[in-house]
């Protein structure tokens, strides 16, 4: 999952981990050494989307105020309209589907006309992974031509590699998982928490701080304690595991079946613990969660419903 970055945060912004760079890339470009290719690389939902958006925004604006987009030149409000003539953004049509040799064509395209506005021409591609081998082959040619005033931005999830040569075209800007400390202190800031589910959202969403945002956002937390309600009625035979199933359709399998594995692995440590020696079968249930995500990220066709029935079944048995 990729949280929509800047849905959550206004666009101007800043994030204390991105702070350092941010500068880096401010004082690059006010010395006219900014390069024609930047990549962010790092993991999901850390804000590589929203620092590439500011950083664009910063770019088009006339008049800056303490390196940040002034927000209200005429640069900037054609930026925020999102009709800004000299910014193109390739990405996937759809989450998950790849960016094509003719997304490609258009960027080269539209990399040789004249700005519109005699100044910066910028193209946003993301996820620089989602590009087919021919797609990237033909983004190469336009990296081995770099153009006067014109920067390609790339993001880079890091959930695949990126062709070798693509990314010793660019600069590289890693931007990884921030200081647990930093993050906690930041989302409790967004937060205003007073009810101490900062490290409950953090370590459900892997230290990432948008993703933990967005499950704030979503009430994700009441999500997870009304599912992990179902299993343990499911569990206890309580209720029916098929009927139990079906009032999650239409949820995303992938997440559901996340909860589920947290909440299994903390039930086997709760045993182990305690002294209570796990069956085979709990074993056996813990390996088909594990098989099953395998079985998902392999992305062939399946039926999210009936696995989940086959899951809370298994359930219903394992102990
Ligand atoms: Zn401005």
């Amino acid at each position: 999952m990729t949280a929509a970055d800047t849905a959550l945060l206004s666009l101007n912004q800043s994030l204390p981990w991105q702070e350092e760079q941010w500068q880096q890339l401010c004082r690059l470009l006010n010395s006219n050494r900014l390069p024609h290719a930047i990549m962010l690389s790092g993991g999901e939902d850390t804000g590589k989307r929203h620092f590439a958006e500011r950083f664009i925004q910063r770019l088009f604006c006339t008049t800056p105020v303490n390196e940040m987009a002034c927000g209200e030149c005429k640069q900037c409000r054609l930026y925020l309209s999102g009709g800004h003539p000299d910014f193109k953004r390739i990405e996937p049509e759809s989450a998950g589907k790849a960016i094509s040799i003719n997304a490609i064509r258009e960027l080269s395209e539209f990399a040789v006309i004249t700005a519109h506005q005699q100044h910066w021409k910028v193209v946003l591609l993301a996820p620089v992974e989602a590009l087919t081998l021919n797609a990237a082959n033909a983004l190469l040619k336009t990296l081995e031509e770099p153009r006067e005033k014109t920067l390609l931005l790339l993001i880079h999830d890091q959930l695949a590699t990126v062709l070798p040569t693509i990314r010793s075209r660019c600069r590289v800007v890693s931007q990884g998982l921030p200081p647990p400390a930093l993050v906690r202190e930041w989302l409790a800031e967004q937060l205003g928490d007073v009810s101490g589910t900062v490290d409950e959202l953090l370590a459900r969403a892997g230290g990432r701080p948008l993703r933990a945002l967005a499950f704030a956002e979503a009430n994700t937390l009441d999500d997870i304690a009304r599912f992990e309600q179902v299993l343990k009625q499911v569990q206890a035979g309580e209720a029916a595991p098929v009927s139990s199933a079906a009032a999650f359709e239409g949820q995303p399998l992938a997440q559901l079946l996340e909860w589920l594995l947290a909440y299994y692995s903390r039930q086997l440590i709760h045993d182990a613990k305690t002294g209570r020696v796990a069956v085979p079968r709990q074993f056996a249930f813990y390996d088909l969660l594990l098989a099953t995500r395998k079985k998902l990220e392999s992305k062939t066709n399946l039926n999210p419903q009936l696995i989940l029935e086959e899951l809370f079944l298994s359930l219903s048995q394992s102990t």
